[in-house]
């Protein structure tokens, strides 16, 4: 990374003010276009980075980004699944909106290993990130290791270039990026997606960082601490070569958590837990932002919104996440107050919504096919106690803010794109774990 920290410090101490009324560091007034670089780390919980408290200094690098970025405490997954919780992201519109709400398509719809399959698709009607900013004039690019993010979804949308790749690991994501990297930054703006995939299952003891647990549990934590650390080193590769500079806009963050059987379950996609949905989201842009640390609660959503008001364009209509750019410019008191929302599938039959609401410090996640969980996240944040009894005038009224928000929302026709049963993605797919 050559960001140069020290003049940084320097700089934002004396002019500190004067960001905050919108000039940068380098004098360059309301710079409209930043390249912007969104990474996206598959099934990396906060909780596992030294940024967000953790014991192990897991990700030394991401410690040094975070230094001159705004880092958001406590942001939330939309989905806690790859598919539905990136179509959210790059459309700032939830899964009911948008139907894609699995990874793969319906296995039961044909015994025939030769015939396409359907698989939910982003709606023609909903603009992507990608396809908003090619709109403002951004050269494109898309590199994903997670074969989710394919073509036949729609994710390819607005890119100019996009590539998925198969689980291949970050040393080949970062490698390929470099190949391209003279092309990427032949011209500016660009956009850039990247979506690392290495923290995800099947964990591998990465070396030199794994350590040797003597239970099972500990042990399969601890190779999943050494992937991070292993994507850790690889983004320092990929700021090395890519030589970002103050006035480029980065955006990290993670498309879900993990769980670890705090609440009975291993991995990911069926639960809306804490573990599940708290991710990682950093916005490092020292030309223009007022680095620091922000306590409200957000979520991934608000990623397409941001942008758009970083390069002072009007949001899509379709945008159901709030702007954090005043608390980027300025502090806490900037940061959206409002409830934040999630959604998957039950584990007992995929065509049962399970959905969560957040807000003013309770947690209520509605399970049709159980009942309804309550939190108090202020004494309780990691979700052990269930406290729907205690206040049933509360469940009742978060439940029905659920129902009440999303009668209000608008939702897209559903559209199926066709995918080979032996192609790459399917392939991905069972290698994974999430098809038999
Ligand atoms: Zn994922």
């Amino acid at each position: 990374m050559k960001r140069k920290n020290l003049v940084r410090y320097f700089v934002l101490g004396v002019f500190g003010l004067a960001i905050a009324a919108g000039l940068t560091a380098r004098g360059k007034a309301h710079q409209p276009r930043p390249n912007i670089i969104l990474i996206i780390v598959d099934a990396l919980r906060a909780d596992h980075l030294p940024v967000y408290g953790y014991h192990k200094n897991t990700a030394p690098f991401l410690k040094e980004l975070a230094r001159d970025a705004v880092v958001f405490e406590r942001a939330s997954s939309v989905a806690p699944l790859t598919a539905p919780s990136m179509a959210s992201v790059f459309t700032s519109t939830y899964s009911f909106q948008h139907h894609v709400v699995s990874n793969s398509y319906d296995e039961d719809q044909s015994d025939d290993e030769e015939a396409l399959k359907k698989i939910n698709k982003l709606p023609s009607g909903l603009l992507t990130l990608a396809e908003f900013l090619k709109n403002q004039g951004y050269r494109t690019y898309a590199l994903s290791d997670n074969a989710n993010i394919c073509c036949e979804m729609g994710f390819a949308a607005g890119f100019d270039r996009f590539k998925m790749m198969a689980y291949e690991g970050a040393e080949s994501v970062v490698d390929q990026l470099t190949a391209w990297s003279e092309e990427i930054r032949g011209r500016e703006p660009y956009f850039l997606y990247v979506h690392f995939m290495d923290p995800h299952t099947r964990y591998h003891q990465r070396q030199p960082w794994f350590q040797e647990k003597r239970n099972p549990y500990a042990e399969r934590v601890a190779a999943y601490d050494s992937e991070i650390s292993y994507v850790d080193a690889r983004l320092r590769e990929l700021f090395y070569a890519f030589d970002w500079q103050d006035d480029d806009l980065i955006i990290f963050a993670a498309d879900h958590g993990e769980e670890f059987k705090e609440h009975g379950h291993w991995g990911h996609g069926k639960n809306l837990y804490k573990e599940a949905l708290h991710v990682p989201l950093m916005f490092s842009y020292p030309a223009r932002i007022h680095p620091g640390r922000r306590h409200a609660f957000v979520s991934t959503l608000d990623i397409f919104p941001t942008v758009c008001d970083i390069i002072g364009r009007p949001f899509p209509p379709q945008i159901a996440g709030h702007s954090l750019l005043p608390s980027l410019m300025d502090s806490d008191e900037s940061s959206p107050r409002r409830p934040i929302y999630a959604y998957t599938r039950s584990f007992k039959d995929p065509f049962i919504p399970v959905a969560a609401v957040v807000h003013d410090g309770w947690k209520l996640i509605l399970d049709n096919d159980t009942a309804s969980l309550l939190y108090d996240l202020n004494h309780d944040s990691r979700e052990r106690r269930d406290v729907k009894n205690d206040f049933p005038a509360l469940v009742s009224a978060m439940e029905k803010l659920l129902q009440t928000y999303r009668a209000q929302c608008k939702e897209y026709k559903e559209e199926y794109g066709l995918i080979h049963p032996r192609g790459d993605a399917v392939k991905h797919m069972r290698a994974l774990g999430y098809l038999q």
